[in-house]
C-alpha cells in the first residue's frame, strides 16, 4: 500500500533556507540615493535635454500640450542612452490590456550596420508608436479578430523605468493600447480621459471661487493586501496554481480569532522579502511608505505615498509585479486573490482618492473648521452627489467573481454602496441640509491619563472599517475595490462622476449667481444638493442586518453578486455620462462589459473543472486508501480477537461521506459539461446558479472529510500549513 507523504515532505522543504544559498542578501543602502534610479524622472530627462526641446516636453506632460516629433526623437535618443547605461538591451511598450494585468513585448535595440557590427538604435517613431498584434487581447468585440492592428502609444506624463533580471535589463515605456479605429483597448487611455474631464469641471468650479489652478488632478494611493504561501505547499494545490483560491480546506481550531497577527511583529523571512521588495520599488521610483500584518494570518498589506491618479495605477500595477517576482525570491508566492481561504480575512485593496490642484491645494481637506470652507464644501458635496447618482456604477466596477467572496461577508464592506463621513463632517453636512452652517465640532486633544505620554491630538472623526466609502481626513477611502483588481477602472468612474457632479453644481450656482450673492447662491445649491444626496450617507455598521432593510428603504441599491451589478456597468444612463465627458464610448463601455462577463464565466468554469479533478485525484484516493487500511485492521482485528467497534464506525463514516463525496461531484461534473447555453451570457448565469452552489456542496464534505481521514493521507497543504508554517 502506497502512502502519500509528500505534504509532509512540503513541511520539512518548508524549514529549509528556502533561495537556494539561504541567506538574504540585504546590503545596507541609502534611501535618498537609490530612489529612483531606475525610473527616468523629469529631472534626469531635464539633465539630459537641450533646454528647448524640454520646454516642449514639459508642456506635453503638464500642460497635456500635443507632443512635437522633434521633441519625440531627442527623448528617444534620451531614453536609450540612459537605458543602456543601466545595462538595458531591450525596450517594450508597456501596457494595459483589458486583462486587468499588464503585457509587455520586448524588441532589442540592436540594428544591424553595414560593415557587419551593429548599433543600438531607437527612434522617435519607435518611443511614440508600437504595433502589437492586437488579436490575442481581449477587446470584447471591439475589433473582429481579422483586424489584429492595434497600436500602442507611449504615455510621457508617466516614468519610463528599467526592469532588470539576472541575466540583463529592459527600458519599459508606459503605453496606451487601442485599435486602428482608435477605440480604446486598454485601461490607461480611459483613466487619462476621465483626468482630463475632472481637470476640466474642476478648473471650471475653481473659476467660480476666484481661484487660479494650471491644472485640477486626482490623486490616488492604493493599499494592497496580499498573502504569502510557501512556494513548496503552493505548488502542490492546484486550486491555488489555476484559480488563485483554495477550493478545499478546513478551517484549522486557530484562525483569526486570536487578532494577533494584525500589526504583529513580522516574521523573519517576510520581512527580509518586504525590504528587498521596498528597495527595489524605491529603485523603481514607487514610494512605498507602509508595511504591516493584516488581520489573516499570512496576510499583509503595503502601501505607497499618492501620486497623481495616472501615475499612481502605473505603479499600482508595478508594485503587483514586483510582489510576485520577489516572492519567488523567498521560497514564497504572493497570493492576491480576494478570498484565498474561506472562513478568514480576504484580501481588498483600499483605494485612496482626492481631487487637488496642480498647486497642491487638497480641495477635500476641511481643515479645522469645515463649516467655514466653503471650497471644501463644495467639492465634497459633489463628491457625495456623484456617489449618491452612481452607486451602480460604482458597484460595478469592482465586481469581479473574487471580490464576490469578500463583499458582505462581514470582514469587507457590504454591497451596498454609501459614504460615512465621520461625527464631524456628519454633523457639518446635517446643518447644511438645515440650510444653516453655524460650526464645526472640535477633535481636540486626548489625555491618556498620564503626565509621561504627551497629549494626542484627537480627530474629527472615528475610522469604520465598515463602509465602502470614507471619509477619512483629506481623502475618500474606496474600500470595496478587491485586491486582485486594477485601479484603474475604479479610478475613472470616480473622475468622471465627479466631473458630472462638479458641473452640475456649478451650473446651479452659475445659475443662482444671477439674483443672489456669492455665499447665499452657494449655501441654497449646497443645501439642495445634501437634501438630495442625504439618503447616501450612513455612519453606522454596514455589518448589520439592520443596514441591510435600512438600506433598501431608503432606497439604495444592494447588487450582490457580479452578476447583479455587471449589467449597470453600460446601462443608459453610465453610457450617457461616459459618453459625455469622452471616457468611454458606448462601443468601448460595452466591450468592458463583455469581457468582464467573460472573465466571471471563465473564472468559475476553471474552479469548476479544478474542483472536479482534485475530487477525482486526490482527494478520493486517499479516502479510499484509508478506508482500505481500516478494513485490513477490522479483518485481523477480528481474526486474533481484537474489539474492533471503534475502527468499523470510522470506517462506515469514511465509506459513506465518500459516497455523498463522489455524488456531489458526479454532479458537479454534470454541470460543467453542459456550460448553460452558447452565449458567454448565458454561461456566466449558469456559473452564478449551478457551478458556484455545486462546487460549495463538494467542498462541504471534502472539508468533513479533511478533518477525519489520517493526516499522512491527506494529499493537499491544509490550511494550517499553509498559514502558520513559516
Ligand atoms: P489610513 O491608515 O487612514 O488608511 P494612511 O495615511 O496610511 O491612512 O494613507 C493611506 C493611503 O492614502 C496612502 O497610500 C496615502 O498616500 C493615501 N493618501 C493620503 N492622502 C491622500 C490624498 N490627498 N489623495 C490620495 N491619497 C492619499
Ligand atoms: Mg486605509
Amino acid at each position: 500500500m502506497s502512502k502519500s507523504f509528500k505534504r509532509f515532505d512540503a513541511l520539512a522543504a518548508v524549514k529549509t533556507p528556502s533561495n537556494g544559498t539561504g541567506k538574504i542578501d540585504m546590503k545596507p543602502f541609502d534611501i535618498t540615493t537609490i530612489f529612483g534610479e531606475n525610473a527616468l524622472h523629469l529631472n534626469e530627462l531635464k539633465a539630459r535635454l537641450p533646454k528647448s526641446i524640454w520646454k516642449e516636453l514639459k508642456t506635453t506632460i503638464v500642460d497635456n500640450a500635443p507632443l512635437q516629433s522633434d521633441v519625440a526623437d531627442a527623448v528617444a535618443v534620451v531614453m536609450k542612452n540612459w537605458a543602456t547605461e543601466r545595462g538595458a538591451t531591450h525596450y517594450t511598450h508597456w501596457f494595459q490590456p483589458l486583462t486587468g494585468f499588464t503585457a509587455e513585448k520586448h524588441d532589442s535595440f540592436i540594428t544591424p550596420n553595414q560593415g557587419g557590427g551593429a548599433v543600438a538604435e531607437f527612434s522617435g517613431k519607435e518611443l511614440v508608436q508600437g504595433e502589437p498584434d492586437a488579436s490575442s487581447f481581449p477587446s470584447g468585440g471591439l475589433r473582429p479578430t481579422f483586424e489584429a492592428r492595434g497600436y500602442t502609444v507611449w504615455d510621457p506624463t508617466s516614468p519610463a523605468f528599467i526592469v532588470e533580471n539576472e541575466n540583463g535589463s529592459t527600458l519599459c515605456i508606459p503605453t496606451a493600447f487601442a485599435s486602428w479605429k482608435g477605440e480604446a483597448l486598454d485601461h490607461k487611455t480611459p483613466l487619462l480621459r476621465s483626468a482630463e474631464a475632472l481637470n476640466k469641471a474642476g478648473l471650471r468650479a475653481l473659476g467660480l471661487f476666484g481661484i487660479e489652478a494650471k491644472r485640477v488632478t486626482s490623486t490616488v494611493g492604493a493599499e494592497q493586501e496580499y498573502f504569502l504561501i510557501d512556494k513548496e505547499f503552493f505548488y502542490r494545490r492546484p486550486d491555488l496554481v489555476l484559480s488563485g483560491r483554495s477550493l478545499f480546506g478546513a478551517v484549522p481550531p486557530k484562525g483569526q480569532e486570536l487578532d494577533d497577527h494584525y500589526f504583529g511583529s513580522i516574521d523573519d523571512r517576510v520581512l527580509s522579502f518586504m525590504l528587498d521588495l521596498e528597495r527595489e520599488l524605491y529603485r523603481l521610483g514607487v514610494p512605498v511608505k507602509t508595511r504591516h500584518n493584516e488581520v489573516a494570518p499570512g496576510q499583509y498589506e503595503i502601501a505607497p505615498i499618492f501620486e497623481t491618479s495616472n501615475v499612481a495605477a502605473d505603479h499600482q500595477q508595478l508594485t503587483m509585479i514586483m510582489l510576485r517576482k520577489t516572492a519567488r525570491k523567498y521560497g514564497l508566492v504572493c497570493v492576491m486573490h480576494e478570498k484565498p481561504f474561506a472562513g478568514l480575512n480576504g484580501s481588498g485593496k483600499h483605494t485612496n482618492w482626492s481631487v487637488s490642484t496642480s498647486e497642491g491645494l487638497n480641495l477635500l481637506d476641511p481643515g479645522n473648521d469645515p463649516h467655514s470652507n466653503m471650497l471644501f464644501l463644495f467639492f465634497c458635496s459633489a463628491v457625495i452627489r456623484s456617489v449618491y447618482k452612481h452607486q451602480d456604477l460604482l458597484r460595478a466596477v469592482i465586481a469581479s467573481a473574487g471580490n464576490d467572496h469578500r463583499l458582505g461577508a462581514n470582514e469587507a464592506p457590504p454591497a451596498i454602496i454609501s459614504i460615512f463621513l465621520g461625527d464631524q463632517l456628519d454633523d457639518v453636512f446635517t446643518q447644511l441640509k438645515a440650510g444653516d452652517l453655524k460650526s464645526s465640532k472640535a477633535g481636540g486633544l486626548l489625555g491618556l491619563g498620564t503626565p509621561v505620554l504627551p497629549p494626542l491630538h484627537k480627530h474629527a472623526g472615528d475610522r469604520n472599517r465598515t463602509s465602502p466609502f470614507a471619509f477619512t481626513g483629506n481623502k475618500f477611502e474606496f474600500r470595496a475595490v478587491g485586491s486582485a483588481q486594477t485601479i484603474s477602472l475604479p479610478v475613472t468612474a470616480l473622475n468622471t462622476i465627479m466631473a458630472e457632479a462638479l458641473d452640475e453644481l456649478s451650473d446651479q450656482l452659475e445659475a443662482k449667481l444671477k439674483d443672489h450673492d456669492f455665499e447665499t447662491a452657494l449655501l441654497s445649491v449646497l443645501s439642495e444638493s445634501s437634501k438630495e444626496s442625504a439618503p447616501i450617507l450612513f455612519n453606522g455598521d454596514g455589518y448589520s442586518d439592520n443596514w441591510q432593510e435600512e438600506a433598501a428603504s431608503r432606497g439604495l441599491l444592494n447588487l450582490k453578486t457580479t452578476m447583479d451589478a455587471l449589467p449597470m456597468l453600460n446601462s443608459e444612463k453610465n453610457a450617457a455620462l461616459f459618453g459625455k465627458y469622452k471616457v468611454l464610448s458606448k462601443a468601448e463601455l460595452d466591450s468592458r462589459f463583455e469581457i468582464l462577463v467573460d472573465q466571471y464565466f471563465k473564472g468559475i468554469n476553471i474552479e469548476g473543472e479544478t474542483t472536479a479533478s482534485m475530487v477525482q485525484t486526490m482527494i478520493v484516493p486517499a479516502v479510499v486508501r484509508y478506508i482500505n487500511e481500516l478494513a485490513a485492521v477490522l479483518d485481523r482485528g477480528k481474526s486474533v480477537g481484537l474489539t474492533v467497534a471503534g475502527t468499523e464506525r470510522t470506517a462506515k463514516k469514511l465509506a459513506s461521506e465518500l459516497d455523498l463525496l463522489i455524488e456531489a461531484n458526479e454532479k458537479l461534473i454534470k454541470q460543467n459539461a453542459e456550460l448553460g447555453g452558447d452565449t458567454e451570457h448565458e454561461k456566466a448565469e449558469h456559473m452564478r446558479t449551478n457551478i458556484i452552489p455545486a462546487m460549495n456542496k463538494v467542498r462541504e464534505v471534502a472539508d468533513r472529510l479533511e478533518k477525519i481521514v489520517a493526516d499522512d493521507y491527506w494529499p493537499i497543504p491544509t490550511y494550517r500549513d499553509m498559514l502558520f508554517v513559516k
